[in-house]
């Protein structure tokens, strides 16, 4: 059975803190198992590899954004990074650029930060 992780930086979308979330590749797409927060002042290794394409997802397991609680994650279309986002929010803000707007369509592609 495949175990590739892969390690993702996210900022929560309500406290701008950095979060690091970990996918598990389950053979068709990467799926989010947990997030935690990311130490001031580590950095996460960088990957090897370009943007990772494949489908984007969660576990019944993942426990939400360390911060707020939020139980997804949105992949901005501006600055391309991933910030934590709840269902039940009607408008996105992007903690990063400030890009704002509804949620649509689906998180289909993500630079990867780091394999292990
Ligand atoms: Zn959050
Ligand atoms: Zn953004």
């Amino acid at each position: 059975m495949d175990q590739e992780v892969m390690f993702v930086s996210m900022v929560c979308s309500s406290q701008r803190l950095p979060t690091v979330l970990r996918f598990r590749w389950d053979g068709s797409m990467f799926l989010a198992v947990g997030a935690s927060k990311q130490r001031p002042g580590s950095v996460i290794p960088p990957g090897d590899g370009g943007p990772v394409h494949g489908g984007f997802g969660t576990t019944p397991d993942y426990p939400g954004c360390p911060y707020c609680g939020a139980d997804g994650f949105v992949h901005c279309g501006r600055c391309k990074e991933l910030s934590c986002y709840d269902d039940s929010w009607e408008i996105f803000t992007c903690p990063r650029c400030g890009n704002s707007g509804r949620i649509t369509g689906t998180i289909d592609s993500v630079s990867g930060l780091g394999t292990a």
